[in-house]
């Protein structure tokens, strides 16, 4: 058994409070239960405003691990595309105000009426591409997040932590920091190729550890994600993975789940999240 984390690099994915609390006591919450991360998602930033966020944010003295989210680049046609990269500009821009860590991309999947897979993956490919020399200039990296091949269709057609880098590998060559990817174990726990791809991506490239943990039986695909240390990830084989590729950064913690944990008191959440981090991760 490895040693527990470092508690001081436990963050909070804003979606894991979010039925009961808006940005504001999400922020105070953290400072309260001594989190010294957070990751806002953008419709709970708009509602606050980002200045205001970046400001409460900082007062609390919280670092922000993440900008969920941009990306849903494929569109069925030109006008729909331009209308998801002019998104991506603002979510850049918000994120710098943040001064976050990286903007987390979320893909997207197939427009809608295509049965075109190649096609939707090229669109991302290309929306990526426009986007980042916008990235680069603002000091924001994107983080590419391979989701579970379960939400292809739908929420991103990049599945595999190897197929986000070879995306990497074409947009940004370098590897210079300005392109990597999130590692979420709720996605990339079941890959067989992990271990080798996050040794692969290297603390260049790895700017994220989102963690949860995976219950069996898993009753709803989206929000029926497990407290660590309630399912079947080994937590912390992964985190050994990851400190031997060099990553150094927060331990996200990301859980949507509407049946459980959404429905408690978030003190509570937020008390059990600080001691599974010692305890299971
Ligand atoms: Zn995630």
């Amino acid at each position: 058994m490895s040693n527990p984390p470092n508690p001081e690099l436990l963050s909070l994915n804003t979606a894991t409070v979010r039925e009961r609390w808006n940005l504001r006591r999400t922020i105070e919450g953290c400072a309260r239960h001594g989190i010294r991360g957070i990751s806002p998602w953008r419709d709970k930033l708009a509602e606050m405003g980002a200045k205001e966020a970046a400001k409460a944010i900082r007062d609390n003295g919280l670092a922000v691990t993440g900008l969920c989210r941009g990306g849903m680049f494929p569109g069925a046609d030109r006008r729909a595309r331009q209308a998801a990269i002019d998104d991506n500009l603002r979510a850049i821009d918000d994120a710098a105000t943040l001064e976050a860590r990286c903007l987390v991309l979320v893909v997207g999947g197939l427009p809608p009426g295509s049965k075109d897979l190649a096609g939707a993956r090229t669109m991302v490919r290309d929306g990526i591409g426009e986007v980042l020399d916008h990235a680069r200039s603002a000091g924001v990296p994107l983080a590419i997040e391979p989701l579970h091949p379960m939400y292809c269709a739908d929420r991103a057609c990049v599945n595999t932590l190897a197929q986000a880098l070879d995306l990497c590998d074409e947009l940004d060559r370098s590897a210079s920091g300005a392109l990597g990817v999130v590692v979420d174990v709720y996605h990339v726990w079941w890959d067989p190729l992990l271990k080798t791809q996050i040794g692969r991506a290297g603390d260049k490239r790895l700017l994220a550890f989102h963690i949860c943990d995976w219950l069996v039986p898993t009753t709803d695909l989206l929000t029926d994600r497990g407290m660590m240390g309630d399912g079947v990830i080994d937590l912390p084989l992964i985190r050994s993975w990851m400190e031997e590729a060099g990553y150094r950064g927060f331990h996200e913690v990301e859980i949507l789940s509407s049946g459980n944990w959404w429905r408690r008191d978030p003190d509570e959440v937020l008390v059990t999240c600080r001691v599974r981090h010692q305890t299971a991760c």
